[in-house]
């Protein structure tokens, strides 16, 4: 049975100080109900002391971003094994907001989720198309490029530690959040691809996550279909009131 994996992304928010007291308010005594598991990624200086926050909790830690190599002159990067000696269990990858603010490629997406899964950690792979992109009818190929690309040449091994996000760009951030059916239509379509590629016993354990202005009014009717199993959730994430209505939809 796939689990219901819910990450809360910070994105850039938060200091050490606001993390902390987040984290003591919002894990201390939480029973996260048995099959889903509960992430929150903050910014790369809080990973530390929320680790120490969080330990004993049910809530596990994802980093926002890696870099491919494991250590070297990479000034301002972070390494795979860095992240887990910070208490990271999972880490995005190719978040939209990396893909358009700072140029990642499908091709740096395949060297960073290789060397996540090297180390030990569970990738976050993401993916989705612009507003032009659907407009255009241009949604599976372009998934299907992304995965191709972002997956090449990882082992059906390691395949299975890894998880994808379908993340449409004209949802993240606007409020505009793409219909259950919608959103099914591409899950569906990811885990066709990687049955194609892996078997099907491998893609019926894949965990596909959701994410676009999940919202505690909208995560019920998204995980209800078939193919979602669970929700990257931005702005909502950032009160603690409205992530903890997410995660008991
Ligand atoms: C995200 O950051 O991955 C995201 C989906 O943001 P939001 O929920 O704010 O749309």
């Amino acid at each position: 049975m796939r689990r219901a994996l819910i990450i809360g992304n910070w994105k850039m928010h938060k200091t050490v100080a606001q993390a902390v007291e987040y984290a003591r308010g919002f894990a201390a005594g939480m029973t996260v109900m048995a099959g889903r598991e509960v992430v929150i990624a903050p910014p790369f200086t809080a990973l530390h002391a929320l680790s120490a926050a969080l330990k004993d909790t049910d809530v596990s830690l994802c980093a926002q971003d890696v870099h491919w190599e494991q250590e070297g002159a990479y000034t301002g990067e972070i390494s795979a094994p860095m992240l887990l000696d910070a208490g990271c269990r999972y880490v995005l990858i190719g978040h939209s907001e990396r893909r358009k603010w700072f140029g990642e490629s499908n091709e740096d997406v395949n060297r960073k989720a290789k060397a996540a899964l090297k180390a030990g950690l569970f990738p976050v792979v993401c993916v989705g198309e612009t507003l032009d992109e659907r407009e255009a009818e241009q949604t599976f190929s372009i998934i299907r490029r992304q995965l191709k690309e972002g997956l090449n040449n990882i082992s059906a091994d390691d395949i299975r530690r890894a998880i994808v996000a379908y993340e449409p760009v004209w949802a993240i951030g606007t409020g505009k959040t793409a219909t259950p059916g919608q959103a099914e239509e591409v899950h569906d379509f990811i885990r066709q691809f990687i049955a194609r590629i892996y078997g099907t016993d491998i893609a019926a354990g894949i965990c596909i996550l959701y994410g676009g202005s999940v919202n505690p009014d909208n995560a019920e009717s998204l995980m209800t279909q078939k193919d979602i199993d669970g929700l990257l959730v931005g702005g909502a994430s950032l009160d603690p009131e409205s992530f903890r209505k997410i995660i008991h939809y």
